[in-house]
Parts: C-alpha cells; sequence; structure tokens
C-alpha cells in the first residue's frame, strides 16, 4: 500500500509477532521523513518483510497498530473492525429488553488502540484518544451508520479533552449525526438519564453493569453506603433491591444531581446523597452501615504516581474496614491500570491487617466483556475489585 514506511531494528520484531499493538520508538531503525502524529504507517522488520499497519504517534509508543494484514484503511476496513465487536457483543447477548447501554468498541481489546465507543439506546459517543483515530472519525463515522442500521439516532464526539495538545487545541466536541441532548437508557431494567456531553468520561460508567448487579443480592433489609457515587449506578440498584436506606457521596454538584434524578426515574425513595469529599464524609460515620461501596477515580494514572495511589486505596480501605458494622460487606474497586490484582489484593489485605479487622473474600471482581481484555494486550485490564466479609 502505498502508506509511508517504518523500518525496525533487527530483533525488534517480537512484540509485533505476538501481536501486541505498541511500537516503541527505540525499536525503529528507519523511518520516513516528516511524518505527521496520526498518519497512516506500514511497520516492516530490518528484512523489509511487512508485519503490520496503524499510526504513528511520535511519544515513547511511536506505533500504535491497527491492522496485522496489509490493506486500505477505508471506509469498509473501518466497518469490518466494527462490526465485528458489535457481533461479538451480540452473540453474548449484552443487549437485551432489559439493557440498552454497553460499549460498543473497547480499543486494543477490539483491535484498535485509541478508538472508544459508547453506546446509549441508539445514539452513540466516539471518543478518540489519538490523532490517528481522530483523523479516520468520518470513515468512522460512515462505518458506525453501517453497522446500527436504523438503531442509530446520533453520533457524538467527545474528543476534545482525550485527544493530545496538538489536535485538542483544534477540536471542538459535537454531533456528527443527529442532535438529542436528553437521554434515558436502561441497564438491568434500571432507569438511567446520561448527559454524555458534560458528564465525565462518555456520561456513564458502564464498566460496573455487573457488579452493580452482584451488589444488589447483598443489599435487601440494609443500610447502604455507595461512595463516589457519580450518577449513582450503585445506589439505584441498592434501592431497588430492598435496602433499608441508601446514602450516596460525591464530592461533584451536578453528579449528586444526577444521581437524585435517577433515584427518582425508578421511583425510590428510600435514598439521601451528600456533595462531600468521602475522606471526610467517613470520619464520624462508626457503625452507620451494613454494606459500603468504594468506587474511587483511578488514584494513580501513571506508573509515576502508583506508590501514592497504594498510599490512597490503603488509607480508604482502612477507614472503612474499620468502621463498617460487625459482618457488613465491602465492594472495593480500583480502576487503575498501573495497580495490577495482585498489587489491589495485597493493598486490600494490608488495609484490613492495619484496621484490625478479620476478612473474608466473597468475590474477586473485573471489567464486564464488553470491555474485553485479550492475551496480547493484558494492559487492557484496568478494573479489579473485592468483595470482603468484615467480621
Ligand atoms: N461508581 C460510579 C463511578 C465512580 S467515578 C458509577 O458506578 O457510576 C468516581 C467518582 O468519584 C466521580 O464521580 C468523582 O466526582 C468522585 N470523586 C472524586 N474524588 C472524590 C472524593 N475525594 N470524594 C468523593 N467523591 C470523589
Amino acid at each position: 500500500m502505498d502508506y509511508p514506511q517504518i523500518i525496525l531494528h533487527k530483533g525488534k520484531d517480537f512484540s509485533l509477532q505476538r501481536k501486541h499493538p505498541w511500537v516503541f520508538s527505540g525499536a525503529i531503525a528507519k523511518k520516513d521523513a516528516g511524518l505527521q502524529d496520526g498518519e497512516l504507517v506500514e511497520v516492516f522488520n530490518f528484512k523489509k518483510e511487512y508485519l503490520a499497519t496503524g499510526y504513528y504517534a511520535g511519544g515513547s509508543i511511536a506505533v500504535r497498530i491497527i491492522s496485522f494484514t496489509q490493506c486500505l484503511i477505508d471506509e469498509e476496513f473501518w466497518y469490518e473492525k466494527i462490526h465485528k465487536a458489535w457481533l461479538y457483543r451480540s452473540h453474548l447477548g449484552i443487549l437485551s429488553e432489559h439493557t440498552n447501554v454497553c460499549r460498543m468498541f473497547f480499543g486494543e481489546g477490539d483491535g484498535v488502540p485509541g478508538l472508544i465507543l459508547d453506546y446509549y439506546n441508539g445514539h452513540v459517543v466516539f471518543q478518540s484518544h489519538s490523532g490517528g483515530v481522530y483523523l479516520q472519525r468520518e470513515n468512522i463515522a460512515l462505518a458506525i451508520k453501517r453497522v446500527l442500521g436504523p438503531l442509530l439516532k446520533s453520533i457524538y464526539d467527545k474528543s476534545a479533552e482525550t485527544l493530545s495538545k496538538h489536535y485538542s487545541e483544534k477540536t471542538v466536541n459535537g454531533f456528527l449525526v443527529g442532535n438529542e441532548e436528553e437521554i434515558i437508557v436502561k441497564e438491568n431494567h434500571h432507569l438511567f438519564k446520561v448527559d454524555f456531553i458534560r458528564g465525565q468520561k462518555t456520561g456513564f460508567f458502564i464498566d460496573q453493569r455487573d457488579n452493580r448487579k452482584l451488589l444488589a443480592e447483598y443489599c435487601k433489609n440494609k443500610i447502604v453506603l455507595n461512595s463516589f457515587c457519580y450518577t449513582g449506578g450503585f445506589s439505584v440498584y441498592a434501592a431497588y433491591a430492598g435496602a433499608t436506606i441508601v446514602e450516596s457521596v460525591d464530592a461533584s454538584q451536578s453528579a449528586i444531581d444526577l444521581c437524585e434524578q435517577n433515584i427518582d426515574l425508578n421511583q425510590l425513595n428510600n435514598h439521601t446523597s451528600f456533595v462531600d469529599d468521602t475522606f471526610e464524609f467517613l470520619k464520624d460515620k462508626q457503625n452507620a452501615y451494613d454494606v459500603i461501596v468504594l468506587d474511587p477515580p483511578a488514584f494513580a494514572k501513571s506508573r509515576d504516581n502508583k506508590h501514592h495511589a497504594v498510599i490512597g486505596y490503603k488509607r480508604l480501605n482502612t477507614m472503612a474496614m474499620k468502621l463498617i458494622k460487625p459482618n457488613g460487606i465491602i465492594f472495593t474497586f480500583s480502576c487503575s491500570g498501573v495497580i495490577d490484582k495482585m498489587l489491589f489484593y495485597n493493598t486490600i489485605t494490608s488495609a484490613a491487617l492495619e484496621a484490625g479487622r478479620n476478612i473474608k473474600i466473597l468475590h474477586y471482581l473485573y471489567q464486564p466483556a464488553d470491555h474485553p481484555v485479550t492475551p496480547n494486550f493484558p494492559e487492557g485490564e484496568y478494573l479489579k475489585g473485592m468483595v470482603l466479609w468484615v467480621e
């Protein structure tokens, strides 16, 4: 194909042979002059044998791979990728009469680094995390139209905050198709209003669907605290499942406003919410709760602050373990990719030691199937959680 070429050093093609989708800058022996951030490229080994097609990114990860077969990156290419991801979710029955929201495309897990598509009952939020994907948005939008057909109601491009500076300065979020702003989705028959324009990320934390369902099993006649509640995903499930009272806490007023609306939408009333810092809120809550959900934002966004993140998770979990009623249940999560499951486990078990409480581990939790993790890209696993019985 007629794309600029990148030649790797001898012995630096092993990771591509294993289908890992990143090429580090140190692996590159030769590249065409004047390559721009986001430009499509073909990668070859030192013998000039084709390895993969991707887009140039210019940083320490210099190329992100989108195909391991030599092909044209056109509308048909995007259709095949997005259609395959859609079929996978259809086979698994993720969407049903009870659930009309899912992650439709999950970056490397679906074969394209940097491409996120979230499906909200026919409204698609498109988020590109790299210039390479952003430059392809017209063909991606055409492909989404073809895949969804009459199901499609709108496509909203929300890439301004996830692109590098070079692109984000020129980018304005906006609709590529349609223009409906007020949407309500259904997840396991619970209703949620989603503000994908002003909300965090693409508007809703779709990745907690299965874990919310599990929480419901533990809530009947219990006093439940949902901390870092955002728009009340866990709160709605807990209140619906028959909790005596559910309290929701978040530092963001707009998140709490939506949380309240979601409680009303589901005609629930056993609920109170608080705009507060969770660490402050918990200070005087000794013996107040039977069940506590701890789902903080990623405390570590890179390896550099991994250590501080561990201290943060340990402090939070120690506080919750100290104050929960005897024989209480804690749902605790980390969505930091750099905190792996072993490190999370060690952090939680050392929090129990510090709190002086005996725990039993009831479940290990992960991200759901619409956020797929593949063996060639284990880095894709970011959400991990544990359900604890606290004696
Ligand atoms: N559990 C939620 C998602 C949590 S996202 C769901 O299922 O939808 C993390 C949330 O933590 C965000 O809404 C953010 O506003 C909130 N947050 C961040 N720091 C906080 C703090 N110190 N105290 C309380 N909330 C905080």
